[in-house]
């Protein structure tokens, strides 16, 4: 039936024979029914092979098992649809091939059957041809995100279509916080006006980049526009870094002209090869005389400056070989005919592909004779530094290290040269007083100089001279130093410390002459003070004896018979007379030892002998009841000044009768003993009350207690001077109302050997 369907619409027979599509009938049983030529040639089958075969023939093997469920499915609901949309369809051919297809299914009833029909497009080509186009997109994608400059597809109303990387790290933006917004959007600004601006001026076709600067963060864009149908694309360089440059490049350029005219310096431009002056400063003009008119387009050596090109060429090579040259000098002549010196600078510089010579030049002819000056002027001054008969250095200020020293100083110090340079004063111990040094230099810190100091300095032998030292900063070769001079005054120091010596002596021999007279006249008051002293002691003292003398006589007048009344009365008149002398004794010694003139006349003598006699006239004297106890320990025979000993035992044991009641025991001890003669003389008298004990000594002094018992106060002052011009001590022991006892230490010399000698 279905063949008459065909057979009788030729024109659908034709479109079936000859479509290039496949088209299958298939029943509701998935058995193919009709397969037009052109799927038999797709599947690989011969024409009507595949006829009665289930449709799941031509199903590549894994979709085989889903299919029949979905051939059932479309027979429920059949319709005109596209298969499987969404999914990517495909097909097997008889060889196992599995290709691409894409297929749509309409049907229609053959009676109470239900008929498929499939048409089915190979569409491997179409596939192929989609990938091709996906990936130079993607190679397209790639290109654009790898280059460095922003890249943004905008839609004709300037919305963003695409943006790569580099383009959103400018905005600063998320891909999807751009993508569909207009640029006025994201740019608040004004890069988006300036953008539409610039674009409006341009024709369709032109391509031609432009520049625009953001306001708002100061970077300079280049950028190039394509437009196309759906809309525009940008291309946009961060051209800042080059437009600073740029611009750096332009002020150099123009800070380079304004150095250039008006540097102080003569600059001149030539040209590399032919010399010939291309510019010439104002500052050249001065120095060499030639206006920019007579000089360009000529050379150096034409206007007479330099006579050759020697110099020139030698300079050339230098700044070929180390880069450009400085300091060098050279000599010129002017238009004027003078000649001047020059210390050049050049380079070889480089404009628009062009090599020139750029010469800087200063004129040194003034500083040079100032320099000339200075050289003879240090000449003079190492003449005169060496010459100087003043000892002369030269230190650095920094750590005060000898730099040079003069033959003055070398001799003053005794030192050699090399012994000296390179060390410090300090090291060489040449200031006697080390803190002198800080002294010194503090001083010099303060004032910056030092003049006239009095030092005294250690010469390398150690002796030590006087010097006047003086200091003063100077620079050498850019250096702070010290230059000292020290100018020997040792003979005038010792000129003066001999003056001054003579001084002192003759004061202290005025010092002694006047202390000598002073004594004397203090001497003299003593003697003078003993005078009136005697006169009222002898006035009072002298009075008893006198009278008793002159009442005895008077007596032995009357009493002419009784010769034992005669006889006493002659002893009463010895016994004053010897008072009297006993008190002039007294005086007499006083005198000869106040005045030096007692010598000790040491002899041979008994001490015992002598004490006994001297008891005897004592006891006769002060008429004792009791013998005076007298005991001797050691041998007898002593060789000492036996008058001065005498006097002891009579000043010492007439003392302790004085003061002590007529029945009392006195005691008188000698002891000889390893040469030393002790002696003790002990009273129970009245006794020395405490108050007076220390002034018992002095002269003319008497205690309170005995005012109304002679004496003169001298006695003991005389003992003590004895004692003390024999080498020997005195003292006593007393208490008041119960006795006093002196003793005597005195040494006795030779004694052994003369007593072998007498025995
Ligand atoms: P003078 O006995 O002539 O007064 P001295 O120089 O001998 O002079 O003695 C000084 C004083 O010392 C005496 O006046 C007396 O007061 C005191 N003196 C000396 N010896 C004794 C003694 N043995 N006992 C008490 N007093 C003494």
């Amino acid at each position: 039936m279905k063949e008459n369907l065909l057979s009788d619409s030729e024109a659908f027979k034709a479109i079936f024979e000859f479509a290039t599509i496949s088209i299958l009938l298939v029943d509701e049983h998935g058995i193919i029914q009709i397969t037009n030529p052109h799927t038999d040639k797709l599947f690989g089958y011969e024409s009507g092979e595949l006829k009665g075969n289930r449709i799941e023939l031509l199903i590549p093997d894994k979709y085989k098992e889903r299919h029949g469920n979905l051939m059932k499915g479309y027979f429920e609901i059949p319709q005109r649809r596209p298969m499987g949309v969404g999914l990517e369809l495909t097909a097997q051919k008889k060889n196992g091939e599995i290709f691409p297809v894409e297929i749509s299914l309409d049907h229609y009833n053959d009676g109470p059957k239900q008929m498929a029909i499939v048409f089915l497009s190979d569409i491997t080509h179409r596939k192929r041809t989609e990938k091709v186009i996906h990936e130079e997109e993607k190679r397209l994608r790639d290109i654009i995100q790898s280059i460095s400059d922003a890249f943004m597809g905008f839609t004709k109303d300037w919305r963003y279509g695409y943006l790569n990387d580099k383009a959103l790290s400018i905005l600063g933006r998320a891909r999807d916080e751009v993508i569909g917004k207009t640029i006025w959007e994201v740019f608040p600004y004004d890069l988006g006006e300036n953008f539409e601006r610039e674009f409006q001026k341009r024709q369709r076709s032109d391509m031609t980049p432009f520049t625009i600067k953001t306001h708002h963060d100061l970077t300079w864009w280049r950028v190039r526009v394509a437009r196309y149908d759906e809309g525009m694309a940008l291309l946009c360089s961060d051209i800042t870094e080059a437009k600073y440059a740029q611009e750096a490049q332009q002020r150099s350029e123009t800070q380079f002209s304004v150095i250039f005219n008006s540097s102080p310096s003569a600059i001149s431009i030539t040209e590399l090869d032919s010399c010939l002056v291309v510019d010439i400063n104002r500052s050249h003009t001065q120095l060499f005389g030639f206006t920019k008119e007579e000089l360009i387009g000529k050379t150096m050596v034409d206007v007479g400056i330099y006579k050759n090109m020697d110099t020139r060429n030698q300079i050339i090579g230098l700044i070929r070989k180390n880069g450009p040259v400085s300091n060098y000098e050279i000599a010129a002549t002017t238009k004027r005919g003078n000649t001047i010196h020059l210390l050049i600078s050049a380079d070889i510089i480089r404009l628009a592909e062009k090599e020139y010579l750029l010469v800087s030049s200063t004129d040194i002819s003034a500083s040079k004779s100032a320099m000339e000056e200075l050289q003879r002027s240090e000449e003079r001054f190492a003449k005169a530094f060496q010459a100087s008969p003043v000892a002369l250095s030269i230190s650095t200020m920094k750590d005060g290290k000898m730099i040079d020293v003069n033959y003055g100083f070398l001799e003053l110090f005794g030192y050699q040269r090399e012994e000296v340079i390179g060390r410090t004063a300090g090291e060489l111990k040449m200031y006697e007083h080390a803190e002198e040094r800080d002294k010194v230099i503090s001083q010099l810190l303060k004032h910056g100089f030092i003049r006239n100091k009095e030092i005294t300095c250690n010469t390398k032998t150690g002796t030590k001279i006087q010097v006047i030292f003086a200091m003063e900063m100077i620079e050498l070769h850019g250096e702070k130093c010290l230059i000292t001079t020290a100018l020997d005054i040792t003979d005038k120091y010792k000129a003066e410390e001999k003056l001054k010596s003579y001084a002192d002596l003759l004061e202290q021999k005025v010092t002694e002459r006047t202390l000598e007279l002073t004594q004397a006249l203090e001497r003299e008051k003593e003697v003078g003070d003993m005078k009136s002293r005697f006169v009222s002691i002898a006035s009072h003292e002298f009075r008893t004896p006198l009278s008793t003398i002159l009442s005895s006589t008077y007596l032995l007048e009357q009493i002419k018979d009784n010769e034992e009344d005669r006889s006493k009365h002659y002893n009463r008149i010895r016994s004053a007379v010897k008072n009297l002398t006993f008190i002039l004794t007294e005086f007499l010694s006083l005198d000869k030892l106040e005045q030096r003139k007692v010598n000790v006349e040491s002899e041979l003598f008994d001490l015992d002998t002598l004490a006994s006699e001297v008891i005897d006239e004592i006891r006769i004297a002060y008429r004792l009841s009791v013998p005076i106890d007298y005991v001797h320990v050691g041998p007898r025979l002593i060789y000492q000044d036996k008058r001065i000993i005498r006097n002891l035992f009579l000043n010492l044991v007439s003392n302790a009768a004085k003061y002590s009641p007529p029945d009392k025991l006195i005691k008188l001890r000698t002891i000889v003993d390893k040469g030393k003669l002790t002696i003790h003389v002990i009273d129970e008298g009245i006794g020395i009350p405490l108050e007076d004990q220390k002034l018992i000594f002095n002269k003319f002094f008497r205690a309170h207690n005995s005012n109304h018992i002679q004496g003169t106060g001298l006695g003991l002052n005389i003992s003590k001077r004895y004692v003390e011009l024999l080498g020997g001590e005195i003292d006593f022991k007393s208490i008041p109302g119960a006795g006093t006892e002196f003793m005597i230490y005195l040494p006795i010399q030779k004694f052994e050997l003369i007593k072998v000698k007498t025995t």
